[in-house]
């Protein structure tokens, strides 16, 4: 059921990430989201690939929207060290980009190589984090750890569980640096509850990410389900986050090909509605 205008939840909060309406440019998607009422755009870096730092901020600033975070920062992991060393760098160089463009975080997935230990690979992101924290603060951009569901830990995150999370903020212990939750990797998590907590006690709530969880799910990356669709609680994982002192924004984040292929301003609006009842 729809809610009427008088007791709809206000949307001050909701933000969208550019890659859940990827076949819309970033001015289209600016203008869309802004119009629907939505309040920030989490940008990708794929979709500001060929624009240059000034036409993005013109776009978002002409479009009223706030930029809570530039997606994504990360991929530290692999076994040669200067290759580490080259993607650390590269990492400086979308701080810098987050800075240019008034984003408030840098969403790190940390990476994951299938030759090396996954313990081994951990100190790597470390060390590659405390590496970036001078640059971090020189741009008042702060780095948001998202830990990944188990699935992706042979290729894409060596960091699955907000357990490893927490530890990581814990070991580092800077201000800059917390944890992205986003509600399709962590929500099967036993400890989730304990650790959200822990996260609240360290001021380390950086962001929260929805979608929902389909089942049975079709494909390991771009299957994402629309929040309701799924099996997340996500109004009790809201809930929960909330209850722990986060007040920062709550970040759309699907991939989709079935939504992709849909008409993207009816998928804008259906997320705009199941975020009132989320
Ligand atoms: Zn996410």
């Amino acid at each position: 059921m729809k809610s009427s205008v008088l007791d709809s939840p206000s949307l001050d909060r909701l933000a969208v990430h550019t890659i859940t309406t990827k076949p819309w440019s970033l001015a289209v998607a600016a203008d869309r989201f802004a119009a629907a009422g939505v309040s920030g755009i989490s940008i990708w870096v794929e979709a500001i690939a060929g624009m240059s730092n000034s036409e993005v901020r013109n776009t978002v600033q002409a479009s009223g929207l706030k930029v809570p975070a530039l997606v994504r920062g990360g991929f530290f992991c692999d076994p040669d060290a200067q290759e580490r060393v080259r993607r650390i760098d590269n990492n400086r160089r979308l701080i810098e980009l987050a800075g240019e463009i008034s984003a408030e975080m840098l969403v790190l997935v940390v990476g994951a190589t299938p030759r090396a230990p996954l313990d081994i690979q951990r100190d790597w992101v470390r060390d590659a984090i405390e590496n970036l924290i001078d640059d971090a603060k020189a741009a008042n951009v702060r780095l948001a750890i998202e830990p990944l569901h188990p699935m992706y830990s042979g290729d894409k995150s060596c960091v699955n569980r907000l357990t490893q999370a927490r530890e990581m903020c814990e070991a580092i212990q800077d201000p800059m640096v917390g944890v992205a939750v986003d509600v399709y990797h962590v929500w099967w998590d036993e400890a989730l509850e304990s650790e959200i907590k822990r996260l609240g006690e360290l001021d380390a709530l950086f962001a929260f990410h929805l979608c929902d969880w389909r089942v049975p799910t079709r494909d390991m990356l771009n299957d994402r389900a629309l929040m309701g669709d799924g099996c997340i609680d996500i109004r009790g994982i809201r809930k929960l986050v909330e209850a722990n002192g986060f007040r920062g924004w709550n970040e759309v984040e699907i991939f989709s090909e079935e939504h992709w292929a849909r008409d993207q301003q009816a998928f804008l609006d259906d997320i705009v509605d199941r975020y009132k009842d989320c």
